[in-house]
C-alpha cells in the first residue's frame, strides 16, 4: 500500500506503538489537538510536530528527551541530527550539492526566551543544527556563514569530514550536469519515501532517478515545563548556486519560536518562505488568535498571492505548534506530510493544501 493512501503510518511492526491505518483526511484545515495540554504551574503533556516521512524518526530521538521530562531545546536538536545522519538527499552531508559539487548546510535553532542561532552556507560539518547551537549559545552572535562558521565548528571541535559526495549525490550530481537545469522538484522527500520505502520500515530514504533535489527537516516541540522550541536543517535546493542560502537558517523565514504564543517551521522554496518572513508571519496569525493550521493556511495563500501563475512549480509547507499543544499544517500543494508524537504515539498526517 502506497503512502499517500495512508493518514498513520502504523509503526506496531517496529514495536512503537500501534496506530491503524484510517482513510484521508477531509479537506479541510486541519489542526491536532495535543492531549489535554494544560499550561499552568502544572506539567504539561510534551508533544513533537516534525517535517516528512523522515520526521517519524526523528520524532523518536526528540521523544526520547521530552518525553521523560527533558527540555524541548535538546529534544530539537537531538531529533533533527538523526535526520542529519542518514543518507538523505536534502539534509546533512549525504545530501545534493550546489553546482560546483560541494555540499554545503543550512541550519538554525530557537529556544522559549528568543535565543537563537544559525550556520549557513557550512561545508564539510556533519551536524549543522549542533553548531548552531554552539553559535546561539557561545558567541554574541546569532548567524555565522561560509568559512567563518567552519572555523568556529572546529574551534568548538567538531571534525573536518572529508570533501566528498555521498554515492546516491554523487549519481544525482553526474545525472544533473547532463543538462544542468536548476528546476527543484516539489514534494521530493514524499517522492522518496511514496515510491522507494517500505512504509512500515524507518530505512533512511534512497535515490529516484537521480531526482533528489531539496527538502528541509523542521521540527518543533513543546515540553512538560510548557516551552516551545525549534529547528530546522537541510542542504538546501540541490544544485542551487554556489553561495545560494535558503530560508532555513534565516530565523523569522524558516524558523520562528515565541513562547508566548507558538512554534513554526517552514519547508519548500526557501525563497518564497523569506519574501514573506514566512514562519514569523505564521506565528503572528496565531497570536491574533488563528489556530495553528488555519494560520499556516493564511501565509500560504499570501504566497500564492505573491507568485500568481508560478505558484503551481513550487511547493511551500508549514508546519505549527501553538502553546497549547495543538499542531496543524498547511502546505501550497498536496503532497506533504508530517510527523506528530505525543503521549500517544507517533504519527504521520498528511498536510491539508490549496489544491
Ligand atoms: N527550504 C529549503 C531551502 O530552500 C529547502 C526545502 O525545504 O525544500 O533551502
Amino acid at each position: 500500500m502506497s503512502m499517500d493512501r495512508r493518514k498513520f503510518l502504523n509503526l506496531s511492526s517496529l514495536g512503537i506503538s500501534s496506530f491503524t491505518i484510517t482513510g484521508f483526511i477531509p479537506k479541510t484545515v486541519q489542526d491536532i489537538t495535543g492531549s489535554s495540554n494544560v499550561i499552568s504551574n502544572t506539567v504539561v503533556n510534551p508533544v513533537v510536530v516534525s517535517t516528512w516521512d523522515a520526521g517519524l524518526a526523528a520524532n523518536l530521538a526528540a521523544w526520547k528527551i521530552i518525553g521523560i521530562g527533558g527540555r524541548a531545546l535538546d529534544a530539537v536538536e537531538n531529533g533533527v541530527k538523526v535526520t542529519e545522519d542518514e543518507i538523505n538527499c536534502c539534509v546533512g552531508l549525504s545530501g545534493n550539492p550546489d553546482r560546483d559539487g560541494h555540499v554545503t548546510l543550512d541550519a538554525s535553532i530557537m529556544d522559549h526566551e528568543f535565543n537563537c542561532g544559525s550556520v549557513a552556507f557550512l561545508e564539510r560539518i556533519k551536524h549543522p543544527i549542533s553548531v548552531a547551537r554552539r553559535v546561539m549559545e557561545k558567541t554574541p552572535h546569532v548567524m555565522l556563514v561560509g568559512e567563518g562558521a567552519q572555523q568556529f565548528a572546529l574551534s568548538e571541535g567538531f571534525t573536518l569530514e572529508p570533501d566528498t559526495l555521498s554515492k546516491d549525490a554523487k549519481s544525482s550530481y553526474e545525472n544533473w550536469l547532463k543538462k544542468s537545469e536548476y528546476k527543484p522538484v516539489i514534494n521530493i522527500e514524499r517522492k522518496k519515501a511514496t515510491s522507494q520505502l517500505d512504509p512500515s520500515s524507518m530505512a533512511p530514504h534512497k535515490l529516484i532517478n537521480g531526482d533528489w533535489n531539496h527538502d528541509t527537516i523542521g521540527m518543533i516541540a513543546l515540553d512538560s515545563f510548557g516551552n516551545l522550541s525549534g529547528s530546522c536543517t537541510t542542504s538546501g535546493a540541490g544544485f542551487k548556486m554556489r553561495g545560494r542560502v535558503g530560508d532555513s537558517p534565516v530565523i523569522g523565514a524558516g524558523l520562528y519560536v515565541d513562547n508566548e504564543i507558538g512554534a513554526v517551521v517552514a519547508t519548500g522554496q526557501g525563497e518564497d518562505v523569506i519574501r514573506v518572513a514566512g514562519a514569523s508571519a505564521v506565528v503572528e496569525q496565531m497570536r491574533q488568535g488563528k489556530s495553528p493550521a488555519e494560520a499556516c493556511k493564511f501565509v500560504v495563500e499570501r504566497i500564492r498571492r505573491i507568485k500568481k501563475e508560478k505558484a503551481k512549480d513550487i511547493q511551500v509547507c508549514f508546519i505549527a505548534l501553538n502553546k497549547k499543544g495543538e499542531a496543524g499544517a498547511y502546505a501550497l500543494h498536496k503532497g506533504f506530510n508530517y510527523a506528530v508524537h505525543n503521549k500517544e504515539g507517533n504519527k504521520l498526517f498528511e498536510s491539508s493544501s490549496l489544491d
